[in-house]
């Protein structure tokens, strides 16, 4: 039988249905499968020691013969010990293995052997502990080389991979290479077959380096082609093109109860000239917590009332989409434009509460210039009349689908798309995962706040923390204290938080005024709630995650976040970002039991931490990019090889994509290319 690279594994000598089984658990069917499962690390074993030389606590390989080889049980120690004397012309060293019974039916009395590991110091001299072993052949698989190490699954041993792998690797040639010529010379690149030797079986460590390199680069550079073709079929719709109107814009931004910093005004011009262009916009505002984005969105949706054309704005939570629409409409109130809020609880127009039913005709035959809501704005039943600006706030990878989904009455009009938020994304994530998104900056924040003064209370400081968020209520300031969940079964954490709240009311600021908001009151208490803060009749809001984005309460002056090891930095610097948003100095207060180093680590960065951005390359090293920014949700590919840190490789890689897509952006003259990115958009459910 002819093996290709798409004969199933089961058609490999030694591979029966256990190990069938465990393979396909790894992913892995076909050969070619096989090939593209690439090795996490490597032990170098590619040095051979003479046995004499050898160090304690080192590792090493030796290239030795067996003098003896014995199994033993040890009563005591209830194991199976296998001991053996090896020895070359050099010195003789003795190799100890535990429960491993069967290595004498392998190994056998003067068999020449290459021993790869750790050399420790016992009472009786130096010993092998647990090496791999290799008898000795023309070339070496498992020792006296560079060693791939593969991820496995319970009882698939690195041995049986390796070997497999090693199978089929003649193969590889049969792999075509897909980067165009120019490209592979041009980055100095060697060719696929290659790169897939030398990512499983390095010659030696340059080669695997520029295995790495080359296999990185296709990666990261069909992600870049991907975003390339986003943005060119975004470029070939049509969309509304909004008109500035001059004269309206003076009016609302001298009527504000502040002025606009330089910055808000650059990325409001920024947004406004995009969306005069008859090509969807597609960009991402990225201001840190409290930069004030909200004033923003409102003088751009002003204008794409004023020609006549709808807006959407979306908000993650409930209790945001209401805080939009209350802000909104104060911040629109002279423009006097019809505002609409839909969310699966609240229905309101024009300032009045009123039904579902209304608000949807509002919304259809136009009537409402400005739709505020949840997801429930993406219900089949809301169809716009002419919908022009969709802005979603505070989502992350959120955008192209859903302004597809947002169903409008034109539909060969496409809506211009405004992405707004908090979390700030590293340069090297905004290249590639948002890559196909214009990207503002708001980098000032408003003047006159002060930078919030961040503290990690250990559990003997509680009390006096007390003390001092007693003294801050006194000066006429309020707190927040969050709750995060403590069992796995209050997914909300609402029993954590309702247990703090009684336990503050009741035990330490009996006197004070304290209250409960989290994701499971009905819409009416969470919002009563809210109003109750915000009107300062509650002193301490005890909350779940749900203040996490957007609740905007300036005179609170104290962030204290419990379990705090439990939220990411991300999280947390929003948390922190409730607070500081007036001219009061304000405090974060972070709770922990835990004194593991990394969660040291991570809380020393939110203390440090100048801004989000800084904060958000921290937690980028120390968690990756998929647990930030929620990636996993987000349909962007798991990076097989590739790092977000590979800056310099992202960039060279982006260029390269644009240069080939300025000339062919059908990619006609790559067919092989062409073929590669619709096998990787498919994986990814793109297309
Ligand atoms: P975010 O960017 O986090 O959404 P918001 O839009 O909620 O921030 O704004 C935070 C606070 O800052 C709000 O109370 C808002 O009224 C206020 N604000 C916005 N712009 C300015 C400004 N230029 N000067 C002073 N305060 C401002
Ligand atoms: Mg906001």
């Amino acid at each position: 039988m002819k093996v290709t690279l798409a004969t199933p594994i089961t058609a490999l000598p030694r591979v029966g249905k256990v190990l069938t089984r465990r393979l396909h658990k790894l992913g892995l069917h076909t050969v070619e499968d096989m090939l593209m499962h690439y090795p996490f690390r490597y032990d170098d074993y590619s040095t051979v020691s003479d046995i004499a030389l050898l160090k304690p606590s080192t590792n090493a390989t030796v290239r030795a013969t067996i003098n003896l080889l014995a199994n033993k049980r040890s009563f005591r120690r209830r194991m199976f010990i296998t001991e053996a004397l090896i020895s070359d012309e050099t010195a003789s060293i003795q190799a100890v293995w535990f429960n491993q019974p069967f290595i004498p039916r392998v190994l056998h009395q003067g068999d020449t052997v290459y021993f790869s590991g750790k050399v420790e110091q016992t009472p009786y001299g130096l010993q092998f502990t647990s090496p791999s072993y290799e008898k000795a052949k023309k070339e070496q698989t498992h020792t006296a080389r560079i060693v791939p190490v593969y991820s496995v699954t319970e009882n698939l041993t690195e041995k049986q991979l390796r070997y497999l792998v090693k199978l089929v690797l003649p193969l590889a040639k049969n792999i075509p290479e897909w980067l165009p010529d120019h490209i592979l010379k041009t980055h100095s690149l060697v060719a696929l077959p290659r790169a897939l030797h030398e990512i499983h079986f390095p010659t030696n460590l340059r080669m695997l380096e520029k295995a790495r390199q080359r296999l990185k680069f296709g990666e990261l550079f069909l992600i870049q082609l991907k975003t390339q073709d986003i943005r060119q079929a975004l470029h070939s719709l049509r969309a509304p093109a909004i008109q500035f109107h001059e004269q309206l814009t003076k009016r609302f931004v001298s009527a504000l109860p502040f002025t606009l910093t330089a910055n808000q005004k650059k990325v409001a011009w920024q947004i406004l000239r995009s969306i005069e262009k008859t090509q969807p916009m597609n960009r991402l505002l990225e201001g840190d917590v409290g930069s004030g984005k909200t004033v923003i969105a409102a003088l751009v949706m002003l204008n794409v009332a004023a020609n006549r054309y709808q807006s959407a704005l979306m908000a993650p939570t409930e209790i945001l989409a209401l805080q939009h629409y209350k802000t909104i409409n104060t911040l629109l109130k002279q423009a006097d434009i019809p505002i609409a809020l839909l969310t699966r609880t609240e229905k309101r127009f024009r300032g009045e509460k009123t039904t579902e039913k209304k608000i949807l005709t509002a919304i259809s035959n136009g009537a409402a210039k400005i739709v505020i809501g949840t997801h429930a704005l993406i219900q089949d039943m809301v169809t716009f009349s002419q919908l022009g600006l969709v802005t979603i706030d505070e989502q992350h990878r959120f955008g192209v689908d859903q302004r597809r989904i947002l169903k409008q009455k034109s539909p060969e009009l496409t809506p211009h798309l405004l992405s707004m938020t908090a979390t700030p994304i590293p340069r090297s994530l905004a290249l590639t995962l948002y890559g196909d998104l214009d990207l503002s900056l708001l980098k000032e924040m408003p003047h006159g706040r002060k930078p919030i003064i961040t503290k990690i209370v250990p559990p003997e400081k509680r009390e006096r923390a007390y003390g001092f968020i007693r003294d801050e209520v006194g000066r006429g300031r309020q707190v927040f204290v969050i709750c995060p969940l403590i069992e796995e079964s209050d997914k909300l954490g609402v029993r954590a938080a309702t247990a703090e709240y009684e336990k503050l009311q009741r035990n330490v600021f009996p006197d004070l005024s304290v209250g409960l908001l989290h994701g499971k009151l009905k819409a009416q208490e969470k919002e009563r709630v809210m109003n109750a803060f915000k009107a300062h009749d509650i002193h301490i809001l005890v909350a779940t995650a749900v203040v996490e984005v957007g609740i905007d309460v300036p005179n609170a002056s104290v962030m204290m976040v419990e379990g705090a090891e439990r939220f990411g930095l991300a999280q947390l610097h929003q948390f922190r970002g409730r607070v500081g948003r007036a001219e009061h100095q304000s405090y974060c207060l972070v709770f922990t039991d835990s004194t593991s180093e990394k969660t040291t680590e991570r809380l020393h960065a939110l203390v440090t931490a100048k801004n989000g951005f800084e904060l958000a390359e921290m937690d980028l090293d120390l968690r990756g990019p998929g647990e930030i920014y929620g990636i996993a949700q987000s349909g962007f590919p798991e990076l097989k090889i590739a790092k977000l840190t590979d800056l310099d490789l992202i960039q060279k890689t982006r260029e390269a994509a644009e240069s080939i897509f300025s000339v062919d952006p059908t990619l006609d003259h790559y067919p092989m290319l062409k073929k590669q990115l619709t096998a990787f958009s498919q994986e990814l459910h793109l297309e």
